[in-house]
C-alpha cells in the first residue's frame, strides 16, 4: 500500500535552492489535533487568568473596606467611651440615680463587639446625655430661683412656730423667722426673682414680697426703706432694702417668710446652716 504523504515546497528567497518538506498524512492530523488542543489550553488559561485577576481586585477591595471598618469600630469605641466619661460626670453633677450601665460601655470596647452594635450604643447614649444635659439645666434654672443664702447676718430672735406674742405675752403662730440687724442694714434677694409687693402693710409695716417662680414666694417685712420697685427683675444678691422697725415690731429687725403656693413654711430649710 502506497503511504500517503503531503510534500510542502519552502522557498527561503526566490534565487535560492527549493527545500522539500515531505509528511505523512497522519503525521500532519497529529499536528492539526494537537494544536486544536493547544489552542483550547490558552483560551482556558487566558480564562482562568482573568477570572483570578477579578478576584484579587475584589479580594484589595474587600481589604480596603475592612480596614476602613476597623478604623470606623475603634473610633466609635473611642466616642462610646467618651460619652460614657461625660455621662458619668453629668450623672454626678445632676445627681441622677437612673441606671446608665455605664460599666456596659466600657465593657463595649471589647474587640468582638460589632459595629453595629457600638453604633446603636452611641445613639442610644447620646440621647440619653440629651436628656441629661436638659436635666441639668432644669435643675440649674430651679436652684437660681431657691433661696439659698441669708437676706441679712444676725442673731436669730425669734423663731417659726407657735410662740408668745411680743405685745401681749398671748401665744400665737410666727409664720417667719426674726433676724436682729442694726437699722439700715441692707437687705439682700436669697435667689433671683420678681419683685410683686413694695409698699406698707399693716402689722407688717414696709414690706417687700419676692416671687421666685413655681409657687414659692418670700416676704420682707419692718423694713426701713424699699430699694426696689414692683415689677423689677432680682437676682440672687441683689440689695432690696434695708432693715427697720415699722410695723407691729419692737426692735429694727428683718422678718423673713418663705411660703409655699401661699403657705408658710420654715424659712430655717432654705438657710444655710452656719
Ligand atoms: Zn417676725
Amino acid at each position: 500500500m502506497a503511504k500517503s504523504l503531503y510534500t510542502f515546497i519552502i522557498l527561503p528567497e526566490a534565487s535560492a535552492r527549493l527545500h522539500k518538506l515531505r509528511l505523512p498524512v497522519l503525521v500532519l492530523h497529529l499536528l492539526v489535533v494537537i494544536g486544536i488542543i493547544s489552542l483550547f489550553v490558552i483560551v482556558g488559561l487566558g480564562f482562568s487568568y482573568a477570572k483570578m485577576a477579578f478576584k484579587v481586585a475584589d479580594y484589595n477591595k474587600l481589604q480596603a473596606e475592612n480596614l476602613d471598618l476597623k478604623v470606623q469600630k475603634k473610633n466609635l469605641e473611642v466616642s462610646t467611651v467618651k460619652l460614657g466619661t461625660k455621662l458619668t460626670a453629668l450623672q454626678t453633677l445632676s445627681g441622677s440615680t437612673v441606671d446608665y450601665r455605664t460599666s456596659d460601655l466600657i465593657r463595649s470596647s471589647d474587640p468582638n463587639v460589632d459595629v453595629e452594635f457600638l453604633k446603636g450604643r452611641t445613639t442610644e447614649l447620646e440621647n440619653q446625655l440629651k436628656l441629661l444635659e436638659q436635666v441639668a439645666v432644669r435643675r440649674a434654672s430651679i436652684l437660681r430661683f431657691t433661696p439659698t443664702i441669708w437676706p441679712v447676718r444676725g442673731m436669730i430672735t425669734s423663731h417659726y412656730g407657735n410662740r408668745l406674742d411680743p405685745f401681749n405675752g398671748d401665744s400665737e403662730m410666727h409664720f417667719g423667722l426674726d433676724i436682729a440687724a442694726l437699722y439700715g442694714s441692707l437687705v439682700h434677694a436669697p435667689a433671683d426673682g420678681i419683685v410683686i409687693y413694695a409698699q406698707r402693710k399693716s402689722a407688717y409695716g414696709n414690706l417687700i414680697i419676692l416671687d421666685h417662680g413655681n409657687g414659692l414666694t418670700t416676704r420682707y417685712g419692718h423694713l426701713s426703706r424699699f430699694n426696689v420697685q414692683v415689677g423689677q427683675t432680682i437676682r440672687r444678691n441683689d440689695m432690696i432694702g434695708f432693715v427697720g422697725t415699722s410695723g407691729r415690731s419692737t426692735a429694727p429687725h428683718l422678718h423673713y417668710e418663705v411660703r409655699m403656693n401661699d403657705r408658710p413654711i420654715n424659712p430655717r430649710t432654705y438657710l444655710p446652716k452656719s
